[in-house]
């Protein structure tokens, strides 16, 4: 067994865990000795005074030294067993809970003195301490200071303690991952003296050198092996793309009506540089809602085309996925065979495209996750674009990439405005072109905030945009976790809304099947209705230029960044636009707060960058991010520094696999190895 194999073996193997209680951590997801030693201690529970048993308060941990007076054994199912203790103050009860008498009398002799220690409690009118933590005959057999650990239901903070200082004794010695430099700059401190550490009582919420250095191996390998990832993926060689750049572009100038920005261009070029190289493309194309990253991929997809390889394009969903070959459809060639693949598409349409994506008559396939899990075979495909997909992790994003073959090269595209630190941890095994210049007929939107009891108000702003004839989303959002109230309360408001705007509003929320809502988005599309009402179903990256004003109730429901992209649904064509932030009541500081950054600033980045300041890491995406790992300890705020040392660190290293086998130790215990098997 190697060193780290202890800290990976069930925790069942530990004295103490038996069936019962290794069920009891699993529901924790506690599973590994590993696991165990990051369950931390909340503070220490001093054990070392001890209280008259005229000074004690109930609900506390105390220690007392008391006599054993007497017995109390009924013989009845359910009710406890007693033993009548007191001091020269006064009187205790121990109460026995499924103990056994023959137990009882002995750890608890009649006419002894003992030490004993647990919670007070008081039962008709008496103290009493039930199943107490420690009992002992002689003054040492009670520990101090104990950890106090935020406690899985059924065990108890003694067994807790148990377990955990069998655990600290027995961590192997790991031979040091970490090269010298990196040691000094963490006072040489090991990874095992790290955890001795952090499970001192004393040390609980304390941030010293241990914990540091252990926050690191966290960041660290989880950007060691995405950076591996990437070496290895620029290993494979693969076929040049060749292609005349210039060839198309006044022609796609010409079709689309405006010109690139220079982020645009430089992305395209970043693009270009990499298809025409002898290593495989894997590129993140990062850049704010709006910011026109579509058009960058179609150009890419045009160029890949021209070098006589398919394109295969994946969208998050069917309307985004429509959308996209709208335009594709718009500005390519018509002997460009491009199709469209969904799960609306029918079965006979279906057979025939995958028979022509065998064949090489289709040249871009523009689609769903269905592109990917259907039994699709490409004959020469040499671009997967990937939009807005933000489940996709490392490991995911590899595979795709796989499937490509190797002459296959990877872009990713997307929205969210994120912090370097989490762009490194997240996408760290791509190469990144980041688009922060807007298109310059894009206006600032104007953003507004309403109490709810004024929404008369907001009624008669949105009448006038209708007047107009321009087109408004209005956004219910999720009040509770659950979808009936969910649609209930759009419901509600498409009602109200009908009073005013009669058949001029849409509704669109999570109840609808997919063949509904996308009608009803064609319809909004089309312009035959003018108020979309929605949950925040309507998603991200769907453009329709021709709505100008959103309006978000319950806006505090939402984080910053969310709001954010809601907000960037509209001001894509040229009209001034607006965002009117309903609230329910009165607003908090940080409410006010909020609602000032967002009408400070249309600039994401700088808004995501708040947001995490508001509310930390976890929560900035609004939606769960699975594409980021779950770290125990660190945080890419609060960590930063961490972070950019990994980075640095990671780039000075060969990540080559003679060099790399001294990490394996910690990508195991890290679960970040995994990946690694299938790496070619
Ligand atoms: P996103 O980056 O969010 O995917 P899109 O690609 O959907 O953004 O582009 C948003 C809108 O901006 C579209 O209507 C698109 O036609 C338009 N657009 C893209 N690039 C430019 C540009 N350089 N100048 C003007 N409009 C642009
Ligand atoms: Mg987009």
């Amino acid at each position: 067994m190697k060193d780290y194999e202890y800290l990976l073996s069930d925790i069942n193997r530990l004295n103490g865990i038996g069936n019962k209680t290794s069920k009891l951590f699993k529901k924790k997801n506690i599973n590994t000795i590993f696991d165990l030693l990051w369950s931390l201690p909340q503070g220490s529970i001093d054990r070392s005074k001890i209280s008259k048993l005229n000074q004690l308060q109930i609900g506390k941990i105390q220690t007392v030294i008391v006599n054993v007076k007497k017995y109390n054994f009924p013989r009845k199912r359910n009710l406890p067993n007693r033993v009548l203790c007191d001091d020269e103050t006064g009187n205790l009860d121990c109460v026995f809970f499924n103990s056994y008498e023959g137990y009882i009398k002995k750890i608890l002799p009649l006419g002894s003195i003992v030490k004993i220690s647990g919670k007070v409690g008081l039962y008709k009118n008496k103290y009493q301490i039930t199943n107490p933590t420690y009992i002992s005959s002689d003054k040492k057999g009670i520990r101090k200071i104990d950890s106090k650990y935020s406690l899985t239901e059924g065990l108890t903070e003694k067994k807790y303690n148990k377990i955990i200082t069998d655990v600290l004794k027995n961590i192997p010695d790991l031979n040091e991952w970490h090269d010298n430099n990196i040691c000094k700059i963490f006072d040489n401190i090991s990874w095992k003296e790290s955890v001795i550490e952090l499970h001192k009582p004393q040390n609980a919420k304390k941030n010293g050198i241990f914990l540091k250095r252990l926050i690191f191996d966290e960041i660290f390998a989880a950007l060691l092996i995405s950076s591996k990832v990437r070496f290895n993926i620029h290993k494979i060689k693969k076929k040049e793309k060749k292609f005349n750049e210039n060839s198309y572009k006044e022609e796609i100038i010409n079709k689309i009506g405006f010109k690139l920005t220079n982020d645009q261009v430089k992305a395209i070029n970043d693009i270009n540089r990499d298809l025409k190289s002898n290593k495989k493309m894997f590129r993140l194309l990062q850049g704010d809602v709006g910011s026109g990253k579509t058009i960058v991929s179609l150009i890419s997809s045009l160029n890949v085309i021209n070098s006589g390889y398919q394109v295969s394009f994946m969208a998050p969903t069917e309307i985004l996925a429509q959308q996209h070959f709208m335009l594709a459809k718009k500005i390519f060639d018509n002997d460009i065979d491009i199709k469209l693949l969904t799960g609306k598409t029918e079965n006979k349409d279906k057979k025939k495209i995958i028979e022509d994506l065998r064949n090489n008559k289709i040249k871009m396939i523009i689609g769903t996750h269905s592109l990917f899990q259907e039994k699709i075979i490409y004959k020469n495909l040499g671009l997967v674009i990937i939009d807005e997909q933000h489940k996709f992790g490392v490991k995911q994003r590899k595979n795709l990439s796989d499937k490509g073959g190797k002459n296959c090269d990877v872009l990713v595209m997307s929205a969210t405005p994120i912090p370097r630190t989490m762009i490194m941890t997240i996408f760290g095994d791509m190469d990144v072109s980041i688009i922060k210049e807007k298109p310059k007929n894009r206006k600032e939107i104007k953003t507004y905030s309403k109490i709810e009891n004024n929404i008369i108000d907001v009624i008669n702003f949105v009448k006038k945009e209708v007047n107009k004839n321009n087109q408004i989303f209005w956004v219910c959002p999720l009040i509770e976790e659950s979808k009936k109230v969910d649609h209930q309360s759009s419901i509600e408001r498409y009602k109200y809304l009908n009073n005013f705007f009669e058949n001029n509003v849409g509704l669109l929320h999570g109840l609808l099947s997919k063949e509904e809502k996308n009608e009803i988005l064609k319809d909004f599309l089309n312009k035959k209705i003018k108020i979309l009402v929605s949950t925040t179903v309507i998603e991200v990256g769907i453009d329709f230029p021709n709505a100008n004003l959103i309006i978000i109730e319950n806006a505090n429901k939402f984080g910053l960044s969310q709001l954010h992209q809601l907000r960037g649904r509209v001001g894509r064509g040229d009209k001034e636009s607006s965002c009117i932030l309903v609230y329910k009541s009165s607003l908090s500081e940080n409410a006010k707060k909020r609602i000032r950054i967002l009408k400070s600033t249309n600039d994401g980045f700088k808004i995501s960058e708040e947001d995490m300041k508001l509310r930390g890491y976890g929560d900035l995406l609004g939606f769960k991010q699975s594409g980021m790992p779950n770290f125990r300890l660190a945080d890419p705020i609060l960590n930063e520094n961490l972070f950019l040392l990994a980075e640095k660190e990671i780039k000075r290293i060969k990540l080559n696999d003679e060099n790399f086998s001294k990490y394996m130790p910690l990508l195991k215990l890290y679960d970040r190895a995994d990946i690694l098997s299938d790496l070619v």
